[in-house]
């Protein structure tokens, strides 16, 4: 089989729809190359050949080699150049590449190819002894990183020791003869470090070089990617050994990249940054911080635009920009180099973006007719819609925090999102403080790849250095973590735990609040507010309910929920959990003297005093949903939950309701369950204590009826919980019957009801027929079903269900993502069972389950009519359920 691929001189062997086989770095370097782009000559290893190489214990495969040089010749060819030739060398650039981008996770070598006795030539042939010395001592410090192991902080030691010698301030400083000794150190350094000279045969390079790409696969860091963001451990990595063009030729020279559109807000505008006399790392590695693309994007004076410094490059740009937009029908971020004043394209890859983004590209691209609207749709991760629901700074708190001198520094606005937290400046402290459910903003000078772990649990990431594709910024926003970078005013002194900007001095634990939006750090904690959500966002969810059949509800308790869930979309309330009504302040003695009392006298009395207020919760609900169906789920919880606990409250309650505190306590002591989960809790409850439910059915019909009254249109559902018989269902569907034959009545008003079940208990789903005999609809409670299909606790299983996911046991979190195999099999059964007995029967998810997408496409597929999740999944669920459909 075809082990290398080869693309140069306008025309490749390979293409943009071979990124498995080629990664995709080469697959759209071979693209760009058919495009008839400026692309410098280049191969591709396939990922075939890394995954050999591991079975083979690290050894290339045979072939391999062979297949490498036969390459070499023909960039040697196109170039005009020869491998380790002394006059006018050839030198390469060794990137790995996988079939999906892991930024900076893999290692990249530049200016491979160089020796003592080549950098001659590459001195002569350039005629810049200066730069040829240069490229060397990077060469030597990329080579001995990468591949060799030494620490990066060596190199850096031996640079900094030189121009304090000779009194330089900045690399550029260090002259030829400066660069010709530092390169003397550093092979000194690498005898020293690892007992070996510096290879100095080009082809012994290369091979190391290769090996190393392969071997980066499996580095802690790329392994820690691969597993948050759910890449398949055996893709492997392709490796791309191309023709180096330079950017450090001098002035006429640089290196950048760029979004085809702004990927901070969609724009429709050329975006990006370079970095004058530099080689393509120094911009991503945010050790310099680049200068603006363009005139439009300037925010100072002092900078100076690409557009402006290199106008031709800049038009051509422009061209390549709309070629590439137009052949790949999205958004592109692009890696080019200029070699005096010459343009060469490194990369093109789709452009990673923000939410807002994402929604705002692909809504204008179906205006532009690049995309259809159902590939709109797909091309908006419903996850990251949590984003555009991100809350916002507060504006008048906002002039308030800058009238006061809060606001102490500004940097790039990288990801959106205000947020306030307590700053640390290490990884691990983030992800310890947060593991104590503190809010923390992660402060670095800049981040690294080694700090994803404290990026995933801060509430938000500023950087000191670095631009708007720096790890951070790019890492950050695939997270869809708030984050600021290059915010050049702060000294982060790591040492002392604390940051300076000016004389204002932040030490460690302090608050914080970044807006992401804008770039702004304030000092101490300021208000938010919800998100605003942007026209395009509309009109993209419009397009959603075009296509989807999938009903989106929402999970409310309260008319403020409820009425969240409207604004986001719902059609209808799909669980409204009683209980959580009943968990108020002042309703809890009530609830107490209803569930202690001794006689049925009592508990009437108590729960007289209940129905008055559970009336207004309902018909404040009703209001807000005008028009749409409301299901709510009579009360659920074991009753001791309601108990007092603790000394203190056991005496309070005892003196409240007259009572003995040892009475109290005996009566709570019968109430008490091992196992509350299992034990009287739902449709148990009604059964056990009737007068419950029906003061509950009376609360909801009544309001119904007065909502009824007053032009209110409404379509009550009352759900029993926890239903795991027919008679059971039987019994209670009756009660709620007899009580709206008696309200009705009473009122002289009729509302049309229904009443149906839960399907949260495994025999509930097995006797699906039997139950569909009386009740209307079924809703699924995939909580409670995971929790019961599998034995596993709800509360208690967080503790180690972590461990069957990373030993592939179970393949998420069920709690998370629909079992679908085992939960998933019974719901199906359900369906089909009730729809035997009740053709057509309604069916819905009012677990947790009903705002994951993963989850929402199994539903599709199964047959469930709606979904209904807390009010912020609504959008995302109306996202997914369109996505389902295409
Ligand atoms: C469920 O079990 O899935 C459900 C929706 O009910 P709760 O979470 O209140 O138990
Ligand atoms: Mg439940």
């Amino acid at each position: 089989k075809k082990m290398v691929y080869y693309f140069g001189g306008g025309k490749a062997e390979g293409s943009a729809d071979m990124k498995m086989l080629l990664g995709g770095k080469g697959a759209n370097l071979a693209e760009m190359t058919n495009l008839g782009l400026p692309v410098p000559p280049g191969i591709t290893i396939t990922t075939e050949v890394c995954k050999d190489y591991y079975k083979l214990g690290k050894q290339f495969p045979e072939g391999m080699w062979d297949e490498v040089l036969e390459g070499l010749r023909k960039i040697e060819k196109e170039m005009g150049k020869k491998f380790g030739d002394k006059e006018n060398p050839l030198l390469v650039s060794v990137r790995s590449g996988a079939p999906v981008s892991m930024p900076g996770m893999m290692d990249t070598i530049l200016n491979l190819g160089l020796n003592d006795e080549t950098v001659e030539g590459l001195a002569k042939s350039t005629n810049n002894e200066r730069f040829a010395w240069d490229s060397y001592r990077r060469f030597i410090q990329m080579f001995g990183n990468v591949v060799m192991g030494i620490p990066h902080e060596k190199f850096e030691e031996v640079l900094e020791e030189k121009k304090r010698e000779v009194g330089a301030k900045q690399d550029v400083d260090l002259s030829a003869e400066d660069l010709k000794d530092v390169v003397k150190r550093y092979k000194e350094l690498v005898k020293r470090e690892t007992g070996r000279e510096f290879p100095q045969d080009p082809y012994e390079q290369l091979k190391m070089a290769i090996k190393a790409v392969f071997d980066s696969w499996n580095n802690p860091r790329a392994i820690k990617y691969r597993e948050i963001n759910k890449i398949p451990e055996d893709y492997g990595t392709a490796v791309n050994i191309v023709a180096m063009v330079f950017g450090n030729m001098g002035e006429t020279s640089g290196t950048g990249v760029a979004f085809t559109r702004n990927p901070s807000t969609g724009e429709n505008e050329f975006y990006g940054e370079y970095l004058k006399n530099a080689q393509g790392e120094d911009v991503v590695a945010g050790i310099r911080t680049p200068q603006p693309l363009t005139k439009a994007q300037k925010t100072s004076q002092e900078q100076t635009s690409l557009e402006e410094e290199f106008p031709e490059v800049y038009k051509e740009l422009l061209k390549i920009r709309d070629i590439l937009e137009k052949h790949y029908r999205e958004m592109q971020d692009i890696e080019f180099t200029i070699e005096n004043g010459r343009l060469w394209m490194l990369q093109t890859r789709t452009g990673k973006r923000t939410a807002k983004a994402a929604v705002k590209i692909a809504v204008d691209m179906v205006k532009e007719g690049l995309i259809s609207k159902e590939e709109a749709i797909l091309r908006v991760d419903p996850s990251l819609i949590d984003q555009l629901l991100h809350p916002m700074l507060d504006e008048e708190d906002r002039k308030r925090a800058k009238a006061e001198g809060r606001l102490i520094a500004k940097g790039l606005p990288a990801a959106p999102g205000a947020v306030s937290g307590k700053v640390v400046f290490t990884a691990d402290e983030a992800v310890e403080l947060a593991e104590k459910g503190e809010k923390v903003i992660l402060v670095r000078h800049e981040t690294s790849p080694e700090d994803i772990h404290g990026m995933h649990a801060a509430e938000g990431i500023l950087t000191a250095r670095g631009g708007m594709t720096s790890h951070a910024a790019v890492v950050a926003r695939g997270m869809g973590k708030t984050c600021i970078v290059g915010a050049e005013s702060i000294h982060v002194d790591y040492d002392r735990e604390e940051f300076r900007v000016g004389d204002v001095v932040v030490k460690k634990g302090e608050v914080i609040t970044i807006d992401g939006s804008t770039g702004e750090v304030f000092h101490g904690e300021l208000k938010t507010i919800p998100a605003q959500i942007s026209g395009e966002f509309e009109e993209l969810m419009k397009w959603a309910d075009e296509i989807r059949t999938l009903q989106v509800r929402v999970n409310a308790d309260t008319p403020e929920d409820a009425e969240q869930g409207r604004k986001f979309g719902a059609e209808g309330i799909g669980l409204c959990r009683t209980e959580h009504m009943f968990f108020k302040e002042e309703r809890i003695p009530v609830v107490r003297e209803m569930i202690l009392a001794k006689t049925q006298e009592e508990r009437e009395r108590a729960l007289e005093k209940l129905l008055p207020m559970q009336r207004e919760d309902f018909i404040a609900i009703f209001e807000v949903m005008n028009g749409l169906p409301v299901n709510i789920r009579l009360l659920d919880p074991p009753l001791h939950e309601f108990l007092p606990r603790t000394e203190e409250e056991f005496e309070r309650t005892a003196k409240e309701m007259g009572l003995p505190v040892e009475e109290l306590k005996k009566r709570a002591e019968e109430l008490h369950e091992v196992n509350p989960m299992l034990g009287l809790r739902g449709s148990r409850l009604g059964i056990t204590h009737p007068e419950i439910y029906r003061m509950q059915a009376r609360a909801i019909l009544e309001a119904a009826c007065i909502c009824k009254r007053n032009g209110v249109e409404v379509l009550p559902e009352i759900m029993l919980p926890l239903i795991a018989d027919e008679k059971e269902l039987h019994e209670l569907k009756k009660l709620i019957d007899d009580v709206a034959a008696q309200v009705f009545l009473e009122m002289g008003v009729e509302v049309p009801y229904q009443v149906g079940t839960m399907v949260e208990v495994p025999r509930a789903a097995v006797i699906a027929d039997k139950l569909a005999r009386d009740a209307e609809y079924f809703s699924f409670g995939t909580n409670d079903l995971t929790q019961m299909t599998f034995g596993l606790s709800r509360d208690d299983a967080g503790k180690f269900i972590g461990k069957y996911v990373e030993l592939g046991i179970l393949k998420g979190d069920p709690f998370i993502h629909i079992d679908e195999e085992g939960v998933g099999r019974l719901i199906e059964m359900a369906i089909e069972l009730g729809n035997a007995t009740r053709p057509g029967i309604k069916t819905g998810i009012c677990g947790e389950h009903g705002g994951d997408p993963r989850s929402i496409n199994f539903f599709q597929k199964v047959g469930v009519k709606y979904v209904s999740p807390s009010p912020f999944r609504v959008p995302i669920a109306r996202l997914a359920a369109a996505q389902a459909r295409i």
